[in-house]
């Protein structure tokens, strides 16, 4: 990697800018002295400092959002505010993306990223990835919709859902359950529970593979993944 490319993904300025700090001779790779921009480096190997502190490379960011309503799951959007401009700007630099979608009007576990292979794996219908939902439900979900859930459901445009796991957690005119899903059809809680006559009011994504929810993240609010918890998702 060019030792320009490093200093400005790590946080040190725009090209131009760290072009300008190498210049001024305030940065030493393996304790020499650089006047090369384009010098090539290891990142990994090479120990850079800028102004005497030591630069650490990191090719990749993993963040939790608890995704809040009103956001739209992409990284840019002419009309609504996205879920990448709910991060600070120093990790814009990344180029983060979201791994999967959420609706507009959902909430909850999102993670984000620049580790396109991980979000393959996660994302890939080959995988079946579990994700698990809590969710709120106009209608009374009885222990028929949990075998139907089971079986698969029937949707509008005919297609036939994996087997889904319902959990009722109360159950009257106004449910509250827990489903897991392997798949990520468009609006797929949703349609499924429209498919046995019941509407979602209320839908906040609560794990995806081991990775889960932390219950002290406010909607809008994130944090670093951990690096067992960055490994469990592999
Ligand atoms: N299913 C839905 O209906 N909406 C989501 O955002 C995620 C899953």
């Amino acid at each position: 990697m060019r030792l320009d490319k490093l200093l400005a993904n790590t946080g040190h300025g725009s090209r131009k800018e760290v072009k300008a700090l190498i210049k001024k001779k305030k940065v030493t790779v393996n304790g020499q002295q650089i006047k090369d921009s384009g010098l090539q480096i290891d990142p990994e190997h090479d120990s850079v400092y800028v102004n005497d502190e030591h630069v650490h490379y990191r090719p990749f960011i993993y963040i939790m959002l608890n995704k809040p309503s009103g956001y739209i799951s992409a990284t840019a959007d002419e009309r609504s505010k996205t879920v990448v401009d709910l991060l600070p700007d120093a990790y814009k630099r990344f180029n983060p993306f979201p791994v999967g979608r959420l609706d507009k009007d959902t909430e909850g576990l999102l993670l984000i990223t620049n580790d396109g292979e991980l979000g393959h794996h996660l994302t890939s219908p080959k995988k079946a990835v579990e994700k698990t939902y809590y969710a709120e439900i106009r209608g009374h979900v009885t222990e028929e919709d949990v075998t139907r859930f089971r079986r698969g459901v029937e949707l509008e445009d005919g297609y036939i859902t994996k087997p889904a796991y319902l959990e009722v957690l109360k159950a009257d005119g106004f449910s509250v359950v827990n489903v897991t899903v392997t798949e990520g059809k468009f609006h797929q809680i949703k349609r499924m529970f429209e498919a046995v006559g019941k509407k979602v009011t209320f839908l906040k994504r609560i794990r995806m593979s081991d990775l889960v929810l932390d219950d002290y993240l406010r909607p809008g609010e994130h944090r670093e993944l951990t690096e067992a918890e960055v490994a469990c998702l592999r």
